[in-house]
């Protein structure tokens, strides 16, 4: 059997489900087809409210199911969903909200969950950085009615393409489980249009042998975030993504804010020089949903309206992070940053900015 849900992937879903703390943990072929499936399943309608700072994933497994999303801004130290602004832009025709723990960052899960609570609201977590993150020292997964994993190539835990779908509550089982599975509950009967989301057994075995490095992995990030932020905040116009006290992130990514006119340039003119000293950086989340062509439609519904996420979206870089990076190649990338801030006048020139 290597398809199915047999023996690797039901092991590595109970391992998960042990790591998580979480009742329920059902693999998947990909976060995507996990966050359209989750959709889907808990029969939402009309509008969703969601962060224009994340990856396209998010709000493509909304528009696949008809639902319109409602962009609030982002909290500017965190970068999550801003619980502040929600509910305002709560409405008769919303049925949820959808956040996203970004690069792992664990959202403001209580006041969350206190929101929805209130309105009747679903809640879902797009977890895709988050496997291994804390919320108040209770790991992300069992926050909201569901959240979803990923780990595809960019993720600290990686099966190839793989997800996971996480939750506590028993009365969301069978229509989450048969999701992934057409929608088909054994007998062939379809009880909703699901999808086909089923992990392969090779993934799974791929993600057995990860499993147990993800603490190390994450222990190891958060000492380079250190060592990145010391060497950093030696320089002007750099300032960082907060993890709230308590919280802890996975790393999966290691962001910096260039403030332009502190720094002495902007971030694609950093951008470019680090390029050229073969340093390769990543502009997430730029750009913004709202700001991408395929949801052209909603780029003028809130262009200026969302000034934190456009701001951070066009200052943005993720520096290098893998988990086993050393000092030596920190120090190194540190160095080459204060050398272009350094000459940042002569490079401006040159360029022609
Ligand atoms: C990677 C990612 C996804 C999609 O995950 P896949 O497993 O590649 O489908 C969804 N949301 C966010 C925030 C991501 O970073």
């Amino acid at each position: 059997m290597i398809s199915n849900f047999s023996k690797y992937c039901r092991q590595f879903e109970e391992q998960c489900r042990n790591y998580l703390g979480v009742n329920y943990a059902l693999s998947q072929s990909n976060a995507t087809s996990g966050l359209l499936i989750a959709t889907r399943a808990l029969g939402l309608t009309g509008e969703v409210i969601t962060t224009s700072f994340t990856f396209s994933a998010t709000i493509h497994a909304l528009s696949w199911n008809n639902l319109t999303p409602v962009f609030v801004d982002i909290d500017p130290e965190t970068f999550n969903l801003d619980p502040k602004g929600i509910e305002e832009k709560i409405t008769p025709r919303t049925t949820a909200i959808m956040a996203t723990h970004i690069f792992g960052n664990p959202c403001d899960v209580e006041e969350l969950e206190c929101i929805a609570k209130k309105y009747g609201l679903r809640l879902i977590f797009d977890a895709a950085h988050a496997f291994g993150s804390q919320y108040q020292g209770k790991r992300i997964g069992g926050f909201g009615d569901v959240e979803i994993f990923s780990f595809s190539p960019t993720k600290l835990l990686v099966t190839g393409e793989g997800g996971l779908m996480t939750f506590n509550n028993l009365t969301l089982l069978n229509s989450l489980k048969i999701g992934r599975d057409y929608g088909n509950p054994g007998n062939y009967d379809c009880q909703y249009v699901g999808f086909n989301s089923k992990m392969q057994e090779f993934c799974a075995i791929v993600g057995l042998q990860l499993l147990p490095t993800i603490d190390e992995q994450i222990r190891n990030r958060n000492r380079i975030r250190e060592l990145y932020i010391g060497h950093l905040s030696t320089l002007r116009g750099i300032t960082f993504q907060k993890i709230k006290e308590g919280n802890l992130s996975s790393l999966k990514d290691f962001s910096i804010i260039i403030n332009p006119s502190l720094f002495g340039m902007d971030r694609d003119t950093l951008v470019a020089c680090l390029t050229a000293e073969n340093i390769h950086t990543r502009n997430y989340f730029y750009p913004p949903i709202h700001q991408m062509t395929a949801y052209a439609n909603f780029r003028l519904l809130y262009e200026g309206k969302l000034p934190h996420t456009e701001r951070i979206a066009k200052n943005i870089i993720c520096l290098p992070m893998h988990s086993y990076m050393s000092e030596d190649t920190i120090i190194k990338i540190y160095r080459a940053i204060a050398r272009i801030q350094e000459y940042a006048v002569e490079i401006i020139a040159k360029r022609g900015v």
